[in-house]
């Protein structure tokens, strides 16, 4: 068993106790041959996802996303980009100057009706933020070239032409999937009347990261998201790349966005799932969809830390005499933000997990119940961490570079205070010996990025290298 893992519930808690809450959550333990075996079968899908014969049958599609080219810092001018992610919408305005960049941004919300209602609902939504964006910027009038940072699973045709291939993470829009974005964000704009932009790229927020890092660090090659969702892209060999009925001159490479969450989705990671992770799949809104993402991201990681946390306690091993009318039993009550709140307390006073039991409405626990909750987190975290690790590793030996630099994004990576550590120390035990590699936190990942690909595009396309497949 790994040593990262025991933490040791004891103190005044009897041995009976502790053994019976193992047995609870014994199945997120997994050993490091389990994680190769599961690094096997990802590589696996990736090849068929990469294969043009195979790619009807995976799950993992493989996407190629017509970014071909780099920032190579010598990228001018202002843009517009659009950051769609999941949780958050940003609209954002991005001056680029050689390395340095400004950007200002402002965050909107997406209300649940507009993400479970039409898709002329959402456009519309997104083209008033715009407006209201430019309005307050004193930029109405100026044709900005716009980025768009769309995260979630597309076809791409061209740079900007990209059709939704299926809703994940809290999404469910009808009339979407299979259209194509940009015209529904051109339409969109036009019903509104006032507003005139050039959509030159629209890219996921694992390509963003990848560009925006590799704006400052020639060596980065692959892009790693852990936020709302979970997903990664890398550069592949145009060779690879099944897919590609693109022109084929240099550079011979794209980066290829993996849509890895939905790895699993046929039955192959059966072997790992835990009875919580199969209740919060049931209760999910697309039931049997994105098996990894759900054992990983920010938007599930608490819920299934929940379901750990009732069950626990309706056995009698945790918060005896609870209230059942209190949160802890409401499902999506138990936010992955608590997760990394809980694990940041360090002594016997566990404030922030008590501030996390009193909001859910927990009373009358003992410090005994807070070390349980505490162990919880760690385990569904640890697995989280080291199943991304996993995916990572198959990534970096399958590129087999010296030295590459991971672009990572996302509010789970950023705030989570073990996430990077338990990652590298899982990625060092199963990254081919001899290759390097470290984890870069990509700072506005999503928002540069879908700018830089935006500038990108315009500067291949104004000096006629036909780089880029636009
Ligand atoms: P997006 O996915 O829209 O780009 P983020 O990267 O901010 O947005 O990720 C949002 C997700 O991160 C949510 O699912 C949320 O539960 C989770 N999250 C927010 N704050 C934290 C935190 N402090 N620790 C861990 N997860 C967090
Ligand atoms: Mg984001």
């Amino acid at each position: 068993m790994n040593t990262i893992l025991k933490n040791p519930l004891g103190g005044n808690l009897k041995d009976a106790q502790i053994k019976k809450i193992e047995g609870f959550v014994r199945g997120f333990k997994l050993s490091s041959l389990t994680y190769k075996r599961i690094m096997q079968l990802l590589h696996e899908e990736m090849n068929s996802g990469l294969s043009k014969t195979t790619n009807h049958m995976a799950d993992i599609k493989m996407f190629p996303t017509f970014v071909r080219s780099l920032p190579d810092g010598t990228e001018k001018g202002k843009y517009l980009a659009l950051d769609l992610g999941g949780t958050n919408f940003r609209v954002l305005m991005v001056e680029l100057n050689g390395k340095d960049v400004d950007i200002q941004s402002k965050t909107y919300l997406i209300p649940q009706r507009i993400m479970l209602g039409t898709g002329t609902q959402l456009f519309d939504h997104i083209a008033d933020c715009i407006c209201k964006f430019v309005n307050t910027h004193d930029i109405m009038g100026e044709k900005l070239p716009l980025g768009f940072t769309f995260s979630f699973p597309c076809k791409q045709e061209g740079l900007a032409t990209a059709r939704l291939s299926k809703w994940t993470k809290g999404f469910r829009c009808e009339g979407v999937v299979g259209e194509d974005l940009c015209i529904l964000l051109h339409e969109a704009l036009k019903r509104k009347g006032n507003i005139d932009v050039e959509v030159v790229a629209i890219i996921n927020d694992a390509v963003g990261t990848l560009m925006s890092t590799a704006h400052s660090d020639r060596n980065c090659e692959i892009g790693l998201i852990l936020g709302t969702g979970c997903n990664a892209c890398y550069m592949e060999n145009l060779e690879h790349v099944g897919l590609w009925d693109g022109e084929i001159r240099n550079p011979k490479q794209v980066i290829v966005n993996t849509e890895w969450g939905a790895f699993g989705d046929n039955g192959c990671l059966d072997f790992i799932r835990t009875e919580y992770d199969r209740e919060l799949d049931t209760f999910s809104i697309n039931p049997g969809k994105q098996i990894l993402e759900k054992m990983i991201s920010g938007m599930y990681m608490g819920e299934i830390v929940r379901l750990v946390l009732e069950r626990l306690t309706m056995e009698g091993l945790l918060f005896s005499g609870v209230d059942r009318e209190c949160e802890l039993f409401v499902r999506g009550r138990f936010y992955t933000k608590y997760v990394s709140e809980i694990e940041s307390d360090h002594d016997e006073f566990f404030r922030n997990t008590k501030q996390a039991l009193d909001e859910l409405g927990l009373e009358g626990y003992s410090s005994e119940d807070c070390k349980i909750v505490k162990y919880v987190c760690t385990l569904i975290s640890a697995r989280a961490a080291f199943l991304s690790a996993a995916g990572l590793a198959t990534l970096i030996n399958k590129i087999n570079k010296p030295n590459m630099t991971i672009a990572v994004d996302g509010s789970l990576y950023r705030f989570h205070p073990r996430f990077h550590n338990l990652m590298c120390l899982k990625m060092k035990e199963l990254v081919r010996p001899g290759l390097k590699f470290q984890l870069q936190l990509s700072h506005d990942g999503s928002g540069k990025g879908a700018a830089l690909v935006a500038a990108v595009a315009t500067r291949l396309r104004d000096s006629k290298e036909i780089s880029v497949d636009c």
